[in-house]
């Protein structure tokens, strides 16, 4: 059958092959432990799930407007105002099926064919397939593991083009954990402001899983001037343990949230009904049940940070200051083989520790940065523990 050339040039999801094995490991009974997930082991609190159930009942099961009832728009306006300090109109945001859909919805209103979207790496692996289904070019700039994985001011300057439309940053980071200080989120926005035709977009989706005094800075709150060509993307998946709910927003100008609001209008249309009353109150709550959560998070972070700089040729560039992965580079381990089989690359180690360790993690070549592993610690501190001991026992078995 012929398809499209927007379906063909993605790359097949990597991370899929290596979790359906995984899969298939645990099912045949084999003892796998899983840290390639994306999502807190939390429950959705109950708050949230009773409001969905009573909106359920109270027949909320309508169509509502494509970009959320008045309510989740309020709500998410509050939030603007309250946790950003940024005072946004109706018009200026929208509920979304995840931040996913978010920033699908951008790229198909912001890029056209052959424009240059500028993708720090190490980086979340949807950017750049959506920037290609879209017609656009992902301008990956390499960020490294010396650097934190942070993209410099210096840096982003020299991938800037004439046919540069958009820049992401996304702090805390997906997959590396990296949070950007105040001072180096200034320095690429005074870049910026030489570009007046750049849209920023701040994906913040982890703006909440904050570690050891780590601050969430938002650049349009820095610097004002950005405002107006800034898209937030945010949504519930993370701090509020919903992914499967599938809820994100937005907030940015108003013409660019229009085009997105027409198009999900004729896509997705609105959020499923009866969950825009949940993500209401949801984030209209004073999210005390995450005060437990990150303390939690915390621990597990201290034990995986620690754990992997125990193991003689395993480093960490990047001290993860949020989200709830830590990135370690392995990569002193390439070249060596396991049961006969040269471990080329972050795709070899992390099959051979699949099978060879009952060890899940996501290789970081899917993320832009070959010589690490993205390694989730949204899991119980014994199997954490559990883990870490595999690991180094699997790195000292290599030959
Ligand atoms: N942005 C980043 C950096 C992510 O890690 C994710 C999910 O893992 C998303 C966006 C999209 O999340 P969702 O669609 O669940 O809101």
């Amino acid at each position: 059958m012929r398809l499209t050339r927007r379906v063909s040039c993605l790359a097949p999801s990597l991370t899929l092959a290596l979790s359906a094995k995984a899969k298939a490991m645990q099912a045949e009974g084999r003892d796998v432990l899983a840290l390639g997930v994306g999502e807190p082991d939390f429950d959705t609190p109950d708050f949230i799930k009773d409001r969905a159930i009573a909106d359920l009942r109270a027949g909320k099961t309508k169509y509502t407007a494509a970009r959320g009832t008045p309510e989740i728009i309020k709500a998410i306006l509050g939030i603007l105002s309250r946790d950003y300090g940024l005072k946004y109109e109706a018009s200026e945001v929208m509920l979304s099926t995840g931040g996913k859909h978010v920033l699908y919805n951008a790229f198909m209103a912001l890029v056209e064919e052959g424009d240059e979207v500028i993708v720090p790496s190490p980086f979340w692996l949807s950017y750049p397939e959506q920037i290609k289904c879209a017609g656009g070019v992902p301008v990956v700039v390499r960020c490294s593991p010396e650097s934190g994985f942070k993209m410099s001011a210096e840096q982003l300057r020299t991938a800037i083009t004439p046919r540069t439309v958009a820049v992401i940053v996304n702090s805390p980071s997906n997959p590396t954990g990296a949070t950007y200080t105040r001072d180096e989120l200034l320095a690429l926005g005074k870049v910026l402001l030489e570009f007046p035709n750049i849209t920023l977009i701040s994906d913040d989706l982890y703006q909440y899983l904050l570690y050891d005094g780590a601050e969430f800075f938002s650049l349009p709150k820095e610097m004002p001037e950005l405002r107006a060509r800034t898209l937030i993307v945010n949504g519930l998946s993370k701090a509020w343990a919903m992914t499967g709910w599938r809820l994100g927003w937005c907030a940015g100008p108003k013409d660019l949230l229009a085009a997105m609001d027409n198009l999900q209008s004729h896509s997705t249309s609105n959020v499923t009904t009866f969950c825009q009353g949940a993500a209401a109150v949801a984030l209209d709550s004073d999210r005390a049940f995450l005060k437990d959560w990150l303390a939690q998070f915390a621990r597990r972070r201290r034990l995986v940070i620690d754990g992997l700089r125990s193991i003689p040729g395993v480093s960490l560039p990047c001290e993860p200051g949020g989200a709830f992965y830590a990135f370690p580079d392995v990569s002193a381990y390439y070249g060596k083989s396991w049961n006969g089989k040269k471990l080329t690359g972050s795709l070899e180690f992390a099959g051979a520790a699949l099978e060879g360790a009952g060890l899940a993690v996501i290789p970081g070549a899917v993320f832009g940065e070959d010589k690490c592993l993205r390694i989730s610690y949204a899991t119980s501190m014994e199997i954490l523990e559990d883990a870490i001991g595999r690991l180094r026992k699997f790195c000292a078995e290599l030959k």
